[in-house]
């Protein structure tokens, strides 16, 4: 089977957030396009099963409603009025520090008489605005929040953070890499505190800066990405796994790409959206040592999502209200957190139930994948029994794995970003793309998908 006739602008490798927006807004734009998605479903990890009233996510829960590319692709979508933001009941958020959960202070005065960190962790983080810039180049998270914040503070809280986004570990994280905007803030600012506070100044006086609100659709997350493949219609194949691409550096359509059932395509650009290891498969021949070294050097461990429904207000002695709990890497614990969903999104789950969903894994406990759903099912009832109190049965328990999970933007990973970007420049209309490059976040994937659309040739 051949398609070599039918040049197309773009061929979009990956069927996931990133991939369909790429696809979505060069189509926009006038571009033609067509999306090569493995599975049988599109929308990689973003995927939503209903059970008995219950909403069950596979992946991400929802996304923060402050980032204009992700706002503007729902106004073209037609989906503005599907948006759901979580409950302000939800607003509470605790962090289990020695054996007990604890609010997250959410003003400096709450900060103050808060049990989050001793007396003395918080007089540490008072030092903050004292602490002179630091000077390393790529420093981890762990060693950026320990100098500027204090141990103790960056053990719970910071770790506390990584673990909700990343699921991985803030001794490896590079802070360029995955926060961003604090070492920008220490660099401009030469502190934290006075950062804020500038922000502050610049804003009026209001909040420090754009927070944003966790935010879904009233079907869950996959309504996002159904809409967007209805939208592609036959610009996006299923079950159509690439095997191979080719490159002629000679055509004014350089790329040809081969599917496993031996169908050829032929086009102008090509976006690799797949999480690395598979990019490195297809372009490992066509890159210089260096970029394939540094496609493989970016791990991506496996996250699992355990999800308990039960079919009683109150089935542990916490009242479960607010927005869910983390687990910082030095409590004893085998679980990353819980998120409350009946609280968040309260037509998730039927009036009077409740639904938890636990994340475990990441780069803390990737041996977790291989557990049975038995046997995560049990450390999940003995963890939540621990932290929340009782152990109620579930009646309703589903488990999601996701073997290549959340990619880790560890030490290094600014430099592997150069060497990625010189090998793409040298063959002219690849694009690079996806979670595991410039931010993990359903938004971030879909406003660097934007900007992918926009380069196109
Ligand atoms: C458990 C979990 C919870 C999360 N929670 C949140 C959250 O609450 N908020 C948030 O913003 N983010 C969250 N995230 C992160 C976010 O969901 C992901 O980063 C994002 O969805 C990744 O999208 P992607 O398109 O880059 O990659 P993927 O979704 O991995 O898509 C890649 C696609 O490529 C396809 N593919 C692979 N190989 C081939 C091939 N050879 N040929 C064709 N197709 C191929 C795959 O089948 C897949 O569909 C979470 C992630 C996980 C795992």
């Amino acid at each position: 089977m051949s398609d070599l006739k039918t040049a197309r602008d773009c061929i979009v490798i990956g069927g996931g957030i990133s991939g369909l927006s790429v696809a979505f807004f060069a189509s926009h734009a006038g571009k033609s396009v067509l999306v090569l998605e493995e599975g049988s479903q599109a929308g990689g990890k973003i995927r939503t099963h209903w059970e008995e009233g219950f909403c069950c996510e596979w992946g991400p829960q929802g996304f923060l409603d402050n980032v204009p590319e992700t706002l503007e692709l729902v106004r073209l979508l037609g989906l503005e009025h599907r948006l759901v933001k979580a409950s302000p009941k939800a607003a509470d958020r605790f962090i289990l520090r020695q054996g007990t959960l604890r609010k997250v202070p959410l003003s400096p005065p709450a900060f103050f008489i808060s049990d989050v960190l001793s007396l003395r962790g918080k007089l540490r983080v008072l030092c903050e605005p004292f602490v002179p810039r630091g000077h390393a180049e790529d420093e981890s998270v762990l060693s950026f929040a320990r100098r500027r914040i204090g141990k103790e503070a960056a053990e719970v809280l910071v770790d506390a953070m990584v673990t909700g986004v990343f699921a991985g570990r803030a001794e490896e994280l590079s802070l360029s890499a995955t926060f961003p905007k604090m070492a920008m803030m220490e660099r401009t600012y030469g502190s934290l505190t006075r950062a804020m506070l500038a922000n502050r100044k610049k804003s009026g006086g209001g909040p420090a800066g754009p927070g944003g609100t966790l935010t879904t659709f009233v079907d869950g997350m996959q309504e996002l990405t159904d809409r967007l493949a209805a939208a592609l219609g036959q610009s996006l194949r299923l079950k159509s796994p690439v095997a191979k691409v080719h490159y002629q550096d000679a055509s004014t359509c350089p790329w040809q790409v081969s599917l496993h059932d031996g169908t050829q395509l032929v086009a102008r650009n090509l976006v690799v959206t797949v999480p690395p290891p598979k990019a490195c498969t297809l372009l490992g021949e066509l890159f210089p040592p260096q970029a394939v070294a540094a496609l493989r050097e970016i791990p991506l461990p496996p996250v699992v999502v355990v999800i308990t429904a039960y079919k009683s207000p109150q089935p542990f002695a916490h009242p479960l209200s607010g927005f869910g709990f983390l687990v910082p890497s030095r409590e004893p614990r085998q679980i990353l957190g819980t998120l409350f969903c009946h609280s968040i999104f309260p037509h998730q789950a039927p009036e009077g139930t409740v639904l938890l969903r636990t994340i475990l894994g990441g780069a803390r406990q990737p041996e977790v994948i291989a557990f049975s759903d038995d046997e995560l099912l049990r450390l999940v009832r003995r963890e939540l029994h621990a932290i929340l109190g009782g152990d109620s049965d579930p009646d309703l328990v589903r488990v999601f794995r996701h073997p290549e999970g959340i990619p880790q933007y560890t030490l290094g990973h600014p430099r592997r970003l150069k060497v990625l970007a010189e090998a793409s420049s040298q063959l002219r209309g690849l694009y690079l793309t996806g979670n595991a490059y410039g931010g993990v976040a359903v938004n971030a994937c879909i406003a660097e998908a934007k900007k992918v659309a926009a380069s196109l040739r």
